[in-house]
């Protein structure tokens, strides 16, 4: 699943073709997928003006210019969305689930073989938006608002730092990555931190972040082809393996029931690091 860094991304590629344009026609070949329906988000973004194309945790987000009040469209691309567009060559464009004319005449594809996508469109950004956590990268994830949610909570730190709702943006790859750089075992419970080890934390979640957007993503499969962090990823796709810092093979464990990979050595569960 394209997790922050393989969204930014792709934001940041599309922007240049899509702002500024005018959505002329949309085409739904899955209904699931449109919120509130269909018929609505036709009515919604057809007419109206693409402003400024950004991200909020793993949305798309386009402002829509030209309405009597704000809206926005926001795109999620889940397990296996992705944007082509039509005049791509050597692009075989399959699973065509819905498309967008623009007034520049071109046609942006929304392709999903698996059909979890999500094509909202929404009048009250602030509602559609609350349910999700703060954005790692910005300014509201400070050491002390980090430290007083994982405190809050007594749950283990991988499906913590999963869960959208407390940090927005992060998956499987990014969350293995972050925990080995700070040198935390996936399963130590949030409330048994020390505040240095958040403080770490929180560096190695921004770190690992910028790292990925940088090297424009992670490539998995067809989904997202292109980007450059699968080299220099330390843990995640790596079991058995040696470990880049200390050489002790890569394990692959479960935990809340998503794999999960760790260095046995640099990840001790006490939560002690050992040297
Ligand atoms: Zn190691």
């Amino acid at each position: 699943m394209p997790e922050l860094p393989e969204v930014e991304t792709i934001v940041r590629s599309y922007r240049p073709r899509l702002e500024g344009r005018r959505i002329t026609r949309f085409v739904s070949r899955w209904a699931k997928q449109a919120e509130p329906s269909v018929a609505a988000v036709r009515r919604g973004i057809v007419g109206k003006r693409i402003g400024r194309l950004w991200r909020r945790a793993k949305f798309i987000v386009a402002n829509l210019e030209g309405g009597r009040r704000p809206a926005h469209l926001l795109i999620h691309l889940r397990m296996s969305g992705r944007f082509e567009w039509a005049d791509d060559r050597g692009r075989e464009h399959r699973h065509i689930r819905a498309f967008f004319e623009l007034d520049d005449g071109n046609r942006l594809l929304l392709c999903d073989a698996r059909k979890f996508g999500k094509i909202i469109y929404t009048t009250d950004f602030e509602a559609a938006t609350r349910h999700l956590g703060v954005e790692p990268l910005g300014r509201s994830f400070t050491a002390a608002a980090f430290e007083k949610r994982l405190r809050g909570r007594a749950r283990q730190l991988k499906p913590l730092l999963l869960d959208q709702s407390i940090v927005a943006g992060l998956g499987n790859i990014y969350v293995d990555e972050a925990l080995f750089l700070a040198r935390l075992h996936p399963a130590t419970r949030s409330d048994q931190l020390t505040t240095e080890q958040i403080r770490a934390l929180r560096t190695a979640i921004r770190t690992i972040l910028r790292q990925a957007i940088r090297r424009r993503g992670t490539s998995f499969d067809a989904v997202y082809p292109g980007g450059g962090m699968k080299r220099y990823l330390k843990v995640y796709g790596r079991t058995g393996l040696p470990c880049k810092r200390c050489q002790t093979p890569i394990e692959a464990l479960r935990i809340a029931q998503r794999g999960t990979h760790i260095c046995p050595k640099c990840q001790p569960t006490n939560g002690k690091q050992r040297t």
